[in-house]
Protein backbone atom coordinates (compact mmCIF):
# COMPACT_ATOMS: atom_id res chain seq x y z
CA UNK A 1 0.00 0.00 0.00
CA UNK A 2 1.25 3.59 -0.65
CA UNK A 3 2.26 5.68 2.17
CA UNK A 4 0.13 8.51 2.89
CA UNK A 5 1.17 12.08 1.89
CA UNK A 6 3.35 13.97 4.29
CA UNK A 7 2.28 17.79 3.75
CA UNK A 8 4.28 20.42 4.19
CA UNK A 9 2.23 22.37 7.10
CA UNK A 10 -1.49 21.54 6.89
CA UNK A 11 -3.76 22.37 8.90
CA UNK A 12 -4.11 21.32 12.56
CA UNK A 13 -7.64 21.57 14.33
CA UNK A 14 -8.12 21.60 17.97
CA UNK A 15 -11.44 19.87 17.57
CA UNK A 16 -12.77 22.41 19.69
CA UNK A 17 -13.57 24.79 16.66
CA UNK A 18 -16.60 23.18 16.11
CA UNK A 19 -18.45 24.13 19.47
CA UNK A 20 -17.39 27.53 17.94
CA UNK A 21 -18.90 27.19 14.88
CA UNK A 22 -22.00 26.27 16.33
CA UNK A 23 -21.95 28.88 18.40
CA UNK A 24 -22.34 31.41 15.52
CA UNK A 25 -25.07 29.45 13.82
CA UNK A 26 -27.17 29.29 17.11
CA UNK A 27 -26.61 32.90 17.03
CA UNK A 28 -27.23 33.49 13.81
CA UNK A 29 -23.98 35.82 12.97
CA UNK A 30 -23.16 34.94 10.05
CA UNK A 31 -21.72 38.44 9.15
CA UNK A 32 -18.39 40.17 8.20
CA UNK A 33 -18.80 41.13 11.84
CA UNK A 34 -19.91 40.23 15.34
CA UNK A 35 -19.10 38.79 19.01
CA UNK A 36 -16.62 36.27 17.77
CA UNK A 37 -14.71 38.55 15.34
CA UNK A 38 -14.61 41.48 18.40
CA UNK A 39 -13.44 38.96 20.76
CA UNK A 40 -11.01 37.36 18.23
CA UNK A 41 -9.15 40.86 18.07
CA UNK A 42 -9.20 41.18 22.27
CA UNK A 43 -7.50 37.92 22.71
CA UNK A 44 -5.18 38.35 19.57
CA UNK A 45 -4.00 41.80 21.42
CA UNK A 46 -3.72 39.79 24.38
CA UNK A 47 -1.89 37.13 22.93
CA UNK A 48 0.67 39.09 21.22
CA UNK A 49 0.74 42.25 23.35
CA UNK A 50 -0.74 44.58 21.09
CA UNK A 51 -3.01 47.55 21.65
CA UNK A 52 -5.20 47.61 19.37
CA UNK A 53 -6.52 44.40 16.29
CA UNK A 54 -8.36 44.29 13.62
CA UNK A 55 -9.35 41.18 12.35
CA UNK A 56 -9.25 41.02 8.33
CA UNK A 57 -9.51 38.73 4.93
CA UNK A 58 -5.55 38.42 4.87
CA UNK A 59 -2.49 39.04 5.63
CA UNK A 60 -2.16 40.51 2.51
CA UNK A 61 -5.49 43.11 3.32
CA UNK A 62 -3.56 43.88 6.86
CA UNK A 63 -0.63 45.12 4.36
CA UNK A 64 -1.79 46.81 2.10
CA UNK A 65 -4.32 48.35 4.84
CA UNK A 66 -1.00 49.64 6.83
CA UNK A 67 0.62 51.08 3.62
CA UNK A 68 -2.25 53.12 2.91
CA UNK A 69 -2.57 54.49 6.14
CA UNK A 70 1.05 55.62 5.73
CA UNK A 71 -0.71 57.25 2.62
CA UNK A 72 1.97 55.30 0.70
CA UNK A 73 0.60 56.59 -3.12
CA UNK A 74 2.15 56.50 -6.63
CA UNK A 75 5.94 56.98 -7.08
CA UNK A 76 6.77 56.46 -3.18
CA UNK A 77 9.78 54.07 -2.25
CA UNK A 78 8.98 51.45 -0.12
CA UNK A 79 12.19 49.33 1.64
CA UNK A 80 11.17 45.55 1.71
CA UNK A 81 13.78 42.52 2.35
CA UNK A 82 14.29 40.35 -0.38
CA UNK A 83 13.83 37.07 1.11
CA UNK A 84 10.14 36.66 1.49
CA UNK A 85 7.18 35.41 -0.10
CA UNK A 86 5.45 37.67 -2.77
CA UNK A 87 2.29 38.66 -0.60
CA UNK A 88 5.14 40.96 1.53
CA UNK A 89 5.93 42.83 -1.96
CA UNK A 90 1.90 43.04 -3.91
CA UNK A 91 0.12 45.77 -1.56
CA UNK A 92 3.81 48.49 -2.09
CA UNK A 93 2.91 47.66 -6.16
CA UNK A 94 -1.18 47.87 -5.61
CA UNK A 95 -0.14 51.52 -4.67
CA UNK A 96 1.78 52.65 -7.33
CA UNK A 97 4.73 52.73 -5.29
CA UNK A 98 8.68 50.96 -5.74
CA UNK A 99 9.88 48.29 -3.80
CA UNK A 100 13.35 48.49 -2.95
CA UNK A 101 14.53 44.97 -2.02
CA UNK A 102 17.25 44.27 0.68
CA UNK A 103 19.17 41.21 1.80
CA UNK A 104 19.16 38.98 5.06
CA UNK A 105 21.64 38.81 7.38
CA UNK A 106 23.09 34.83 8.29
CA UNK A 107 21.91 34.96 11.78
CA UNK A 108 18.53 35.04 11.15
CA UNK A 109 18.00 35.23 7.50
CA UNK A 110 15.85 38.48 8.01
CA UNK A 111 16.45 42.06 6.45
CA UNK A 112 20.50 43.17 6.92
CA UNK A 113 20.34 46.24 9.89
CA UNK A 114 23.14 47.50 8.62
CA UNK A 115 22.44 47.60 4.92
CA UNK A 116 19.54 49.35 6.02
CA UNK A 117 21.06 51.70 8.24
CA UNK A 118 23.75 52.70 5.89
CA UNK A 119 21.35 53.18 2.92
CA UNK A 120 18.69 55.48 5.26
CA UNK A 121 21.87 57.17 5.71
CA UNK A 122 22.60 57.70 2.76
CA UNK A 123 19.02 58.71 1.47
CA UNK A 124 18.81 61.15 4.04
CA UNK A 125 21.67 62.93 2.56
CA UNK A 126 19.91 63.05 -0.61
CA UNK A 127 17.18 64.42 0.98
CA UNK A 128 15.16 61.15 -0.74
CA UNK A 129 13.92 58.90 2.39
CA UNK A 130 11.39 55.97 1.55
CA UNK A 131 8.48 56.57 2.71
CA UNK A 132 8.27 53.23 4.63
CA UNK A 133 10.47 50.12 5.39
CA UNK A 134 8.33 46.65 5.80
CA UNK A 135 11.02 44.25 7.67
CA UNK A 136 9.44 40.32 7.42
CA UNK A 137 10.24 37.67 10.48
CA UNK A 138 11.06 35.09 7.92
CA UNK A 139 10.29 31.41 8.86
CA UNK A 140 8.90 32.38 12.29
CA UNK A 141 12.01 34.32 13.24
CA UNK A 142 12.41 37.72 14.28
CA UNK A 143 14.53 39.89 12.44
CA UNK A 144 16.98 41.67 14.54
CA UNK A 145 14.65 44.61 15.13
CA UNK A 146 16.04 46.80 17.68
CA UNK A 147 19.11 47.60 15.38
CA UNK A 148 16.22 47.90 12.68
CA UNK A 149 14.15 49.92 14.63
CA UNK A 150 16.79 52.36 15.75
CA UNK A 151 17.64 53.10 12.05
CA UNK A 152 13.94 54.07 10.85
CA UNK A 153 13.58 56.27 14.53
CA UNK A 154 16.92 58.35 13.49
CA UNK A 155 15.54 59.12 9.89
CA UNK A 156 11.72 59.34 10.82
CA UNK A 157 10.80 56.30 8.65
CA UNK A 158 7.67 54.35 9.63
CA UNK A 159 8.19 50.52 10.32
CA UNK A 160 5.85 48.11 9.33
CA UNK A 161 6.17 44.45 10.05
CA UNK A 162 5.00 41.64 8.47
CA UNK A 163 4.97 39.14 11.31
CA UNK A 164 2.64 36.52 9.05
CA UNK A 165 4.60 33.47 9.53
CA UNK A 166 5.83 34.72 13.09
CA UNK A 167 2.95 34.46 15.49
CA UNK A 168 4.09 32.88 18.92
CA UNK A 169 8.16 33.66 17.88
CA UNK A 170 9.92 36.71 20.54
CA UNK A 171 12.22 39.18 20.36
CA UNK A 172 14.18 39.81 23.48
CA UNK A 173 10.80 38.17 25.05
CA UNK A 174 8.37 40.15 23.40
CA UNK A 175 5.80 39.54 20.50
CA UNK A 176 7.59 41.23 16.91
CA UNK A 177 4.96 42.53 15.08
CA UNK A 178 4.27 44.67 18.18
CA UNK A 179 7.75 46.46 17.86
CA UNK A 180 6.98 49.06 14.39
CA UNK A 181 4.36 51.26 13.81
CA UNK A 182 1.92 48.61 13.02
CA UNK A 183 2.38 44.55 12.63
CA UNK A 184 0.19 41.81 10.41
CA UNK A 185 -0.31 38.58 10.50
CA UNK A 186 -1.76 35.53 8.67
CA UNK A 187 -4.52 32.88 9.25
CA UNK A 188 -3.73 31.34 5.77
CA UNK A 189 -3.77 27.56 5.85
CA UNK A 190 -0.46 26.84 6.32
CA UNK A 191 0.12 29.00 8.90
CA UNK A 192 1.14 28.38 12.70
CA UNK A 193 -2.77 28.56 13.30
CA UNK A 194 -5.35 29.12 10.93
CA UNK A 195 -8.90 30.13 9.75
CA UNK A 196 -8.51 28.92 6.49
CA UNK A 197 -7.69 32.23 5.35
CA UNK A 198 -7.74 35.55 7.60
CA UNK A 199 -5.01 37.79 8.93
CA UNK A 200 -5.03 40.31 11.76
CA UNK A 201 -3.39 44.30 11.90
CA UNK A 202 -2.12 45.15 14.63
CA UNK A 203 -1.23 48.58 16.74
CA UNK A 204 -0.75 50.88 19.66
CA UNK A 205 -1.91 53.28 18.05
CA UNK A 206 -5.82 53.79 18.25
CA UNK A 207 -6.35 55.89 14.99
CA UNK A 208 -4.12 54.23 12.89
CA UNK A 209 -7.08 50.92 13.65
CA UNK A 210 -9.78 53.23 13.68
CA UNK A 211 -9.05 53.76 10.13
CA UNK A 212 -8.16 50.59 8.77
CA UNK A 213 -10.98 49.59 10.25
CA UNK A 214 -12.89 51.88 8.21
CA UNK A 215 -11.07 51.09 5.44
CA UNK A 216 -11.57 47.20 5.06
CA UNK A 217 -15.52 48.64 5.66
CA UNK A 218 -16.47 50.29 2.58
CA UNK A 219 -14.84 53.51 3.83
CA UNK A 220 -18.42 54.56 5.03
CA UNK A 221 -18.51 57.76 6.93
CA UNK A 222 -20.24 58.12 10.23
CA UNK A 223 -23.48 59.27 8.91
CA UNK A 224 -27.27 58.03 9.12
CA UNK A 225 -27.56 57.37 4.87
CA UNK A 226 -24.04 55.95 3.08
CA UNK A 227 -21.68 58.25 2.59
CA UNK A 228 -18.20 58.22 1.69
CA UNK A 229 -15.23 60.54 1.49
CA UNK A 230 -12.28 57.86 0.38
CA UNK A 231 -11.87 54.46 -1.30
CA UNK A 232 -13.17 51.57 0.62
CA UNK A 233 -11.94 47.98 0.82
CA UNK A 234 -14.05 44.58 1.63
CA UNK A 235 -11.58 43.33 3.88
CA UNK A 236 -13.31 41.87 7.45
CA UNK A 237 -12.61 38.64 8.36
CA UNK A 238 -16.00 36.55 8.75
CA UNK A 239 -17.51 35.95 12.27
CA UNK A 240 -17.51 32.22 11.51
CA UNK A 241 -13.66 32.27 10.88
CA UNK A 242 -12.99 34.55 14.04
CA UNK A 243 -14.81 31.58 16.09
CA UNK A 244 -12.69 29.01 14.35
CA UNK A 245 -9.29 31.48 14.86
CA UNK A 246 -10.70 31.96 19.15
CA UNK A 247 -10.28 28.21 19.22
CA UNK A 248 -6.95 28.56 17.19
CA UNK A 249 -5.37 30.77 18.92
CA UNK A 250 -5.51 29.53 22.32
CA UNK A 251 -3.67 26.32 21.07
CA UNK A 252 -0.83 28.61 20.03
CA UNK A 253 1.49 27.72 22.53
CA UNK A 254 0.74 23.90 22.16
CA UNK A 255 1.75 24.62 18.44
CA UNK A 256 4.85 26.29 18.70
CA UNK A 257 5.89 23.65 20.96
CA UNK A 258 5.16 20.73 18.44
CA UNK A 259 7.22 22.84 15.29
CA UNK A 260 9.90 23.63 17.99
CA UNK A 261 9.88 19.68 18.65
CA UNK A 262 9.72 18.65 14.76
CA UNK A 263 12.94 21.22 14.17
CA UNK A 264 15.22 19.15 17.06
CA UNK A 265 13.78 15.87 15.92
CA UNK A 266 15.19 17.04 12.12
CA UNK A 267 18.08 18.06 13.65
CA UNK A 268 19.19 14.91 16.07
CA UNK A 269 18.30 12.50 12.71
CA UNK A 270 19.91 14.45 9.94
CA UNK A 271 22.33 17.07 11.67
CA UNK A 272 25.13 14.67 11.44
CA UNK A 273 25.33 14.02 7.90
CA UNK A 274 28.11 15.92 5.32
CA UNK A 275 27.31 19.37 4.28
CA UNK A 276 23.79 19.77 5.69
CA UNK A 277 22.88 22.62 8.37
CA UNK A 278 19.99 23.77 10.11
CA UNK A 279 18.62 27.49 9.88
CA UNK A 280 20.34 28.79 12.57
CA UNK A 281 18.37 30.72 16.15
CA UNK A 282 19.75 34.13 16.63
CA UNK A 283 20.54 34.56 19.94
CA UNK A 284 17.92 37.91 20.34
CA UNK A 285 14.60 35.70 20.66
CA UNK A 286 12.91 32.18 20.27
CA UNK A 287 11.65 30.85 16.43
CA UNK A 288 8.47 29.31 16.58
CA UNK A 289 9.78 27.52 13.84
CA UNK A 290 7.26 27.56 11.56
CA UNK A 291 8.91 25.29 8.89
CA UNK A 292 11.75 23.65 9.73
CA UNK A 293 14.72 24.51 7.03
CA UNK A 294 17.56 22.58 6.05
CA UNK A 295 20.30 23.86 3.68
CA UNK A 296 22.91 21.48 1.75
CA UNK A 297 26.13 22.29 0.65
CA UNK A 298 26.48 20.64 -2.57
CA UNK A 299 30.58 20.73 -1.86
CA UNK A 300 30.74 18.59 1.06
CA UNK A 301 27.28 16.69 0.37
CA UNK A 302 26.93 13.79 -1.66
CA UNK A 303 23.50 15.52 -3.62
CA UNK A 304 22.23 18.48 -4.10
CA UNK A 305 18.99 20.55 -2.65
CA UNK A 306 16.68 19.71 -5.43
CA UNK A 307 17.32 16.34 -5.54
CA UNK A 308 16.52 15.57 -2.17
CA UNK A 309 13.37 17.27 -2.99
CA UNK A 310 12.66 15.10 -5.36
CA UNK A 311 13.94 12.19 -3.88
CA UNK A 312 11.26 13.27 -1.01
CA UNK A 313 8.27 13.78 -3.66
CA UNK A 314 8.90 10.06 -5.07
CA UNK A 315 8.02 9.08 -1.64
CA UNK A 316 4.90 11.12 -1.54
CA UNK A 317 6.17 14.24 1.10
CA UNK A 318 5.97 17.51 0.29
CA UNK A 319 9.08 20.06 0.74
CA UNK A 320 9.84 23.15 -1.03
CA UNK A 321 12.58 25.06 -1.90
CA UNK A 322 13.44 28.32 0.99
CA UNK A 323 11.28 31.19 -1.28
CA UNK A 324 12.81 32.48 -4.36
CA UNK A 325 14.27 36.09 -3.34
CA UNK A 326 11.68 39.16 -4.70
CA UNK A 327 14.88 40.53 -6.67
CA UNK A 328 15.33 37.13 -8.77
CA UNK A 329 11.57 37.15 -9.64
CA UNK A 330 10.38 38.31 -13.10
CA UNK A 331 7.92 40.62 -11.95
CA UNK A 332 9.52 42.49 -9.77
CA UNK A 333 12.84 42.87 -11.91
CA UNK A 334 12.80 46.27 -12.66
CA UNK A 335 13.64 47.06 -8.94
CA UNK A 336 16.83 47.81 -7.16
CA UNK A 337 18.08 45.11 -4.79
CA UNK A 338 20.84 46.38 -1.91
CA UNK A 339 23.20 43.29 -2.30
CA UNK A 340 21.43 39.69 -2.62
CA UNK A 341 24.16 37.24 -2.38
CA UNK A 342 23.23 35.76 0.87
CA UNK A 343 18.88 35.59 0.01
CA UNK A 344 20.68 33.83 -3.21
CA UNK A 345 22.73 31.72 -1.13
CA UNK A 346 19.54 30.73 1.01
CA UNK A 347 17.60 30.23 -1.87
CA UNK A 348 19.95 27.73 -3.68
CA UNK A 349 20.36 25.28 -0.66
CA UNK A 350 17.54 25.57 1.42
CA UNK A 351 14.94 23.08 1.75
CA UNK A 352 11.91 23.20 3.70
CA UNK A 353 10.76 20.12 5.39
CA UNK A 354 6.70 18.88 6.30
CA UNK A 355 6.52 20.64 9.97
CA UNK A 356 3.35 20.74 10.27
CA UNK A 357 2.28 20.58 14.37
CA UNK A 358 0.62 17.12 13.77
CA UNK A 359 3.62 15.39 12.30
CA UNK A 360 3.92 11.78 14.34
CA UNK A 361 7.04 10.31 15.41
CA UNK A 362 6.96 8.34 12.47
CA UNK A 363 6.35 10.63 10.19
CA UNK A 364 9.51 12.53 10.99
CA UNK A 365 11.20 9.24 10.91
CA UNK A 366 9.97 8.76 7.55
CA UNK A 367 11.00 12.01 6.16
CA UNK A 368 14.51 11.69 7.81
CA UNK A 369 15.32 8.33 6.45
CA UNK A 370 14.81 9.59 2.78
CA UNK A 371 16.85 12.35 3.62
CA UNK A 372 19.43 10.44 5.24
CA UNK A 373 19.51 7.65 2.01
CA UNK A 374 19.76 10.32 -0.10
CA UNK A 375 22.60 11.92 1.07
CA UNK A 376 24.54 8.94 2.02
C1 LIG B 1 1.47 34.06 4.26
C2 LIG B 1 2.28 35.31 4.15
C3 LIG B 1 1.71 36.55 3.86
C4 LIG B 1 0.30 36.72 3.39
O1 LIG B 1 -0.66 36.26 4.19
P1 LIG B 1 -2.10 35.86 3.56
O2 LIG B 1 -2.96 35.73 4.76
O3 LIG B 1 -1.89 34.58 2.83
O4 LIG B 1 -2.53 36.98 2.66
C5 LIG B 1 2.52 37.67 3.88
N1 LIG B 1 3.81 37.58 4.16
C6 LIG B 1 4.42 36.42 4.42
C7 LIG B 1 5.87 36.42 4.74
C8 LIG B 1 3.68 35.24 4.41
O5 LIG B 1 4.29 34.07 4.64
Amino acid sequence: MENARIYLSPPHMTGREQAYIQDVFDSNWIAPLGPHVDAFEQEFCAAVGAGHALALSSGTAALHLALLHLGIGPGDEVVVSTLTFAASVNPIVYLGARPLFIDSEPASWNMDPALLAAFLARRARANRLPKAVVVVHLYGQSADLGPILAACRQHGVPLIEDAAEALGATYQGRAPGTFGRAGIFSFNGNKIITTSGGGMLVADDAALIAHARKLATQARDPAPHYQHSEIGYNYRLSNILAAVGRAQLAALPERVAARRHNFARYQALLGDLPGVSFMPEAAWGQANRWLTIMTIDPQHAPAGRETVRLALEAENIEARPVWKPMHLQPVFRDYECLGGAVAEHLFDQGLCLPSGSSLTAGDLARVAQVVRHTLS
